[in-house]
């Protein structure tokens, strides 16, 4: 088994070789909590959520680091617009991220570490690099990374260090910096602004370290993936190797992973632009929250995705099919020998899924081949081919790959007390032919959220979105 990735240092796809056998250390740029994440943001995360699955399917260990961004200069200005401490906007936004985590059905990272609670860690990073010459402080207590220090500076995003961030704005509390091209890895205290007393001064750390400092307290000096958007890619990623790499003398990632951005009406989803939908917004337009997690998963995460009704309505009636052909396997029942040729439909099944995604996450054909199973089986079960433990064989199977998408209905879904007598008293008026006691029981199921269906082998239910 190989899997191959995209390393956006190499520029090339590599093969995924942990560093410590077996088991694979990733590290996510996580939200920053200052308001609610867009579909865009969950993109990225849904994109490493999809990355981290399918290693765990493939039998690797994973362990998965995602940070929280609570304190920068964009939740510095919320909590001055609202009068709130920063701890309480960032601890706001945050219990909505993993709301929405667990809405789209978001694997949780084993670590979810936040930057305001990593302050020494970070002030220690801070400490070698001024005490190694890389770091230099200015008169407002700020202190900045001295680029012409490290001469590898710019190889991430192809960047001729010479010509970098000249022409970029200069922020006006930036004006000490020795060189245009440094860039601040603790910024001096400010009244309104918080700040922590620490051996370096006061003050608070710029954004590029926190990620830096929470990687390495999980996953050590060196560790195998780093993920985020591309818009990362510079400055963000390209500071944080200069920072790790110059303060440990080691490689700090081993392969880089970004993902191109999701676009709204042919343009980049950001905040800065307002363009946003988040995932409340698209729930309450009728979206199930399957159908929006297989609309963000569904394109190659290195192509651009177009976002918008059609890729949702197209989620949404590939996840009918799926409920429908999940349901009528748990219902089918026929007395038959085994079909023969069901082991070699779904082995070629599985071969074509892991193939594509061992292909740097080609998820396209990889769906492909989970969506031609199901007309498959669809055909099958009309033409009554297959026998009970057969289907039940069929719904093993898709569990087993669903570990990977995280798109199938819950499986052996109990009924709340009640329904289920509903659903008994309505097979047994079905049974008898009391037609209009199946219709005032089927509407009494519909009232309680139950749908059902009739068929060949009895009634079916499924749960209204
Ligand atoms: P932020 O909360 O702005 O730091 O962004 C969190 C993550 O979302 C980062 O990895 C960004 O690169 C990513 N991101 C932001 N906008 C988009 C977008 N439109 N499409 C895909 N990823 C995005
Ligand atoms: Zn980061």
């Amino acid at each position: 088994m190989t899997i191959q990735l995209h390393d956006t240092m190499a520029g090339a796809t590599r093969e995924l070789v942990p560093l410590e056998p077996g088991h694979v250390r990733i590290y996510s740029c996580g939200p920053t909590v200052y308001g609610p994440a867009h579909v865009g943001n969950f993109r990225s995360f849904l994109f490493a959520d999809l990355l981290v699955r399918y290693l765990r399917y493939r039998g690797l260990r994973v362990t998965w680091v995602m940070n929280v961004t609570d304190v920068d200069d964009k939740v510095i200005k919320r909590s001055l617009a609202e009068g709130a401490s920063i701890g309480e906007i960032s601890e706001r936004f945050q219990q909505l991220f993993l709301s929405d985590m667990t809405t789209l059905g978001m694997t949780l990272p084993d670590v979810m570490p936040k930057a305001t609670e990593h302050i020494p860690q970070m002030v220690d990073l801070i400490s070698k690099l001024l005490e190694a010459g890389h770091a230099y402080a200015t008169k407002d207590g700020s202190i900045f990374f001295r680029i012409s220090s490290w001469p590898q500076y710019g190889r991430l995003a192809r960047l001729d260090p010479a010509g970098m961030r000249v022409g970029e704005r200069v922020e006006a509390d930036e004006y000490g910096k020795d060189d245009v091209r440094d860039f601040a890895l603790w910024k001096g205290p400010k009244p309104g602004e918080p700040s922590w007393e620490t051996s370096i001064g006061p003050g608070r750390p710029a954004w590029h370290i926190e990620c830096s400092a929470m990687s390495m307290a999980y996953l050590g000096p060196s560790f195998d993936i780093h993920t985020g958007g591309i818009d990362l890619i510079f400055p963000h990623h390209q500071d944080e190797i200069a920072q790790s790499e110059a303060t440990t003398g080691q490689m700090f990632v081993a392969y880089w992973l970004h993902c191109a951005f999701l676009q709204m009406n042919g343009q980049k989803m950001a905040k800065s632009t307002g363009n946003i939908s988040t995932v409340a917004d698209i729930l309450s337009d009728g979206v199930s929250p399957r159908a929006l997690r297989l609309a963000l998963i569904s394109a190659h995460y290195r192509m651009p995705l177009s976002f918008g009704e059609d890729s949702l309505q197209a989620a949404s009636s590939a996840i009918d099919r799926l409920d429908a052909l999940m349901a009528a396997l748990a219902a089918y029942r026929t007395e038959c020998p085994s079909d023969d040729s069901l082991p070699a439909l779904l082995n070629g099944t599985r071969e074509a899924f892991e193939t594509a995604l061992d292909d740097d996450l080609n998820i396209s054909p990889a769906l492909a081949a989970i969506f031609e199973l199901i007309r498959e089986l669809n055909r099958r079960i009309d033409g009554r081919t297959l026998s009970t433990a057969d289907a039940q064989r069929a719904i093993a199977f898709i569990r087993g790959i669903d570990q990977v998408l995280g798109i199938a209905p819950v499986a052996d879904e109990t009924l709340e007390s009640g329904l289920q007598e509903l659903l008994d008293e309505r097979a047994a008026a079905r049974a008898s032919m009391d037609w209009a006691a199946s219709d005032r029981l089927r509407m009494a199921l519909v009232e309680r959220g139950v749908l059902i269906e009739d068929t060949r082998d009895g009634q079916r239910w499924r749960r209204a979105d």
